[in-house]
């Protein structure tokens, strides 16, 4: 993993490079950030840079020995523990080797993936993940093989939150004596779930959320979005690119949502109720996340139109099918009725997210819509 692959984080990364360079890599360290944070590819980018036999200025090199090995996180000396459980081949007492030929999969396609996303593909995600007792007899016997090929052997624990309190416990007292170059890596999501006497022999290091902008420009890139889709995905993943790129499966693409905004517009406009009753039952049908995407996206879309209406085109960031669909609706949506709009799709997202019947509160909306859009100008 290089530095570059990990989205955003600019300031982060270059505070981490200068600890190399300044020889103040700490022995043990904990990652700290929110899941789609990107802590977990960080810290193993950290990891390949610390041992990059020919180092860049701002990165890994890519291509060393060191690199090829890192790149498929095939490294002698890079171990890895995460949370585990019983699957139908290993019935009793897993630990991570187990499974590390999948975790090398999984991580390699997606290292945003959640703990969810994790146990799904070992086909137990019904079950809780742990790092349980087992697991710390195993760090003890990593740790007590030589280094292979490396300066440092590093161990990065995934979701370190999860150890028992007995590996936590085995944990602390390895950090108590550290071994010889040896490097800990803790990825953390929840930093109080860890025992404080680890934290107070850790260093902490706190990835952010990744920023919007840079969320937008990875979104664009990385997933060819234009760029108002973009902003809406941006805007309801709030910096968690692991669930932005679940968004995008979910949407289908920006299709979707364009079409059912001209659908939706079109029926409460022209108070087609009949229409309308039979597009509610639709889109009560397609699951909590993709109702808020959508109706984000009908905020969002709104925004630009009043822009439009207010003749203010220089500002407006739509194009192509969306900006022609904006313009010949720009005379309904003006100064007496955008706050009003806006503030019930607002309302409307935030019971979904309470769970609110979706046909009872999706048929008000529409109800509320058309009485608002036929407010005169
Ligand atoms: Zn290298």
């Amino acid at each position: 993993m290089l530095f570059k692959e990990v989205i955003g984080l600019v300031d982060l990364k270059k505070h981490l490079v200068q600890t190399v360079k300044d020889g103040r890599v700490s022995h043990a360290q904990v990652f700290l950030g929110n899941e789609g944070s990107g802590n977990l590819a960080l810290a193993i980018a950290y990891a390949q840079y610390i041992n990059c036999t020919n180092k860049q200025e701002v990165d890994s090199c890519g291509e060393c020995l060191s690199c090829i090995k890192y790149n498929k996180l095939v490294h002698p000396d890079l171990h890895f523990v995460f949370p585990v459980a019983t699957t139908t081949s290993i019935t009793s007492k897993p630990i991570s080797d187990n499974f590390i030929v999948e975790w090398r999969e999984a991580l390699l396609d997606n290292p945003y993936m959640d703990v969810f996303n994790w146990l799904e593909r070992l086909g137990i995600e019904n079950k809780q993940g742990n790092i349980n007792t087992e697991e710390s007899s195993s760090i003890l016997k990593k740790l007590s093989l030589t280094t292979y090929e490396s300066e440092y052997k590093v161990m990065v624990i995934w979701m370190a939150e999860k150890m028992n309190a007995a590996c936590s416990n085995k944990l602390l007292k390895i950090l108590e004596e550290p071994p010889e170059k040896t490097l800990f890596l803790l990825v953390v999501g929840e930093h109080e779930k860890l025992l404080t006497t680890i934290i107070s022999r850790t260093q902490l290091v706190k990835v952010n959320k990744i920023k919007d902008e840079e969320l937008i420009s990875a979104l664009q890139q990385k997933h060819s979005l234009p760029l108002s889709q973009a902003q809406v995905i941006s805007h309801l993943s709030n910096g968690n690119y692991n669930l932005a790129v679940q968004l995008i499966q979910e949407t289908d693409g920006d299709d979707f949502n364009f079409s059912n905004l001209q659908l939706w517009m079109r029926y409460c406009y022209g108070r087609k109720f009949a229409d309308l009753i039979t597009w509610v039952d639709s889109i009560a049908s397609i699951g909590r996340e993709r109702q808020k995407n959508f109706l984000s996206y009908v905020s969002h879309s709104m925004r630009e139109t009043l822009l439009l209406h207010l003749k203010l085109d220089k500002l407006v960031r739509l194009n192509g099918q969306e900006l022609e669909f904006s313009k010949k609706f720009s005379p309904f949506v003006h100064p007496k009725n955008c706050d009003e709009i806006s503030e019930q799709l607002n309302k409307a997202i935030n019971q979904i997210e309470r769970n609110a019947h979706p046909k009872i509160l999706l048929l008000d909306l529409s109800f509320k819509m058309v009485d608002l859009l036929h407010i005169p100008v």
